[in-house]
């Protein structure tokens, strides 16, 4: 057989890299011989080892080897590092869903008689984890009002433990004063972990709330929240065809006890999903800024159309937290609901609903198909801060003309 070429060997570039390059050239190191820049799957249940030694030299609690396939292969290594870097952390632990991220959070921290203090607007199924099991292991909850700082401040109590953050808020995207709110927990030593599946690690940097001015008027700055989850179902995979979440941190020992309590519960992930998410992450800027671009673009419309009374969309003058989001953001999620007016029953609005073509009635987003839910305020919110039935809507990535053109046919069945 002829001997094959030296090939160059794959090194990370020594520039200084921007986010959305650092998701592409990575210090993932290919067989020898094979130059291909793309990651391989690895699939594994078993790990083999040389010798007897080279299982005892093995310190599996800090993974920093292959011992056995549910705690990593050199896939799930690499989407771990990958993802660790999008968020602007150092570690990260890969969970089956974006729920199960929140969940790991939740066991890993909290024991009997703890509190976690919980935002109104959060992620409903959180809450719900929280209302059931957490309550049922003798973990009790809160909820407070994240758009003010003074109503987190006022629920911490001796037995707060945890603090949950959401930004924007779930449905109703209210943008809070995440600086602030990670300030006051951490003024009571609590820890803080971000739901940042809407930041998806580009809107913002959740390790480092410097806002995006530059300018520090509350005087916060390097505040950064203890943790970040995100389900990376969303926007990492794009695809709207895996279902998996991430937990990111940047202190080790943070990280460790979170390692600890995902070995123990065997959550692994998948090395086909793994490298889904791989092969997607490096066109993650551009889907985030082409759905960003879109959502704002329908949202100017719904907002010209008298059928609405809100639109609720954080880069809006007027929608709740928009100063909070100009100060801290450099983007927004193509994500958006609005409002009807008053006058229009939940019936009215369905049949609106049910008359769209293109937009599709369904929960998960960030996927190339746009979509949308109704919701009725009252059975989401404590305290729901408006009348009327909200629709949510989350851009695909179809031509947005065709999308405002789908709103606007349906609009005629609102009757
Ligand atoms: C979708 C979503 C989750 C849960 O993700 P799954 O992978 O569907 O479990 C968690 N938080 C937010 C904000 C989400 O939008």
């Amino acid at each position: 057989m002829a001997e094959r070429p030296e090939e160059a060997p794959m090194t990370s570039p020594v520039i200084s890299m921007t986010s959305s390059t650092s998701l592409i050239h990575h210090p993932y190191q290919p067989p020898a011989g094979f130059a291909a820049p793309q990651p391989a799957v690895h699939k594994a249940s078993t790990v083999i080892f040389a010798n007897t030694a080279a299982v005892r030299a093995r310190n599996w609690k800090e993974k920093n080897g292959y011992t056995y396939g549910l705690h990593g292969t050199p896939t799930t290594f690499t989407l771990e590092q990958r993802i660790a870097t999008l968020e602007g952390g150092s570690n990260t632990l890969l969970v089956p869903s974006g729920l199960a991220a929140i969940t790991l959070v939740d066991m890993a921290l909290l024991v009997s008689g703890d509190e976690v203090l919980i935002p109104d607007n959060a992620y409903g199924p959180g809450k719900e984890l929280a209302r059931n099991e957490l309550a049922r292991w003798g973990i009790t909850h809160r909820f407070y009002d994240a758009m003010d700082p003074q109503s987190l401040l006022d629920a911490i109590g001796p037995a707060t433990k945890l603090v949950w953050l959401e930004a924007a808020g779930s449905v109703t995207m209210e943008f809070p004063p995440l600086a602030a709110l990670v300030q006051a927990a951490r003024s009571r030593g609590i820890t803080t972990a971000l739901d940042n599946t809407w930041g998806a690690g580009i809107a913002f940097n959740a390790f480092d709330l410097m806002p995006a001015s530059g300018s520090d008027p509350v005087g916060v700055a390097a505040a950064g929240v203890d943790i970040c989850v995100q389900a990376l179902t969303k926007y990492p995979s794009g695809g709207g065809d895996v279902l998996m979440g991430s937990v990111t941190t940047r202190d080790a020992a943070l990280h460790q006890r979170l390692t600890g309590t995902h070995m123990r519960m065997g959550w692994g992930v998948g090395a086909n999903d793994a490298e889904a998410v791989l092969r997607a992450l490096p066109t993650l800027p551009l889907r985030y800024e082409a759905q960003d671009r879109a959502g704002r673009a329908l949202a100017q419309w719904w907002a010209g159309r008298s059928e609405v009374s809100l639109v609720l969309h954080p880069a809006f003058t007027g929608s709740p937290g928009h100063e909070h989001w100009r100060a801290q953001c450099c983007a927004a999620a193509g994500l958006f609901s609005v409002v009807f007016d008053e006058r229009y029953s939940a019936a009215q609005v369905d049949a609106f609903v049910d008359a769209l073509k293109l937009f599709k009635i369904g929960y998960s987003w960030a996927g190339p198909v746009s979509l949308v839910v109704p919701y009725d305020l009252s059975l989401i919110r404590t305290r729901p801060a408006w009348r009327g039935t909200l629709v949510r809507f989350s851009l695909g990535l179809e031509e947005v003309a065709d999308l405002i053109e789908d709103s606007r046919q349906a609009l005629a069945f609102l009757g």
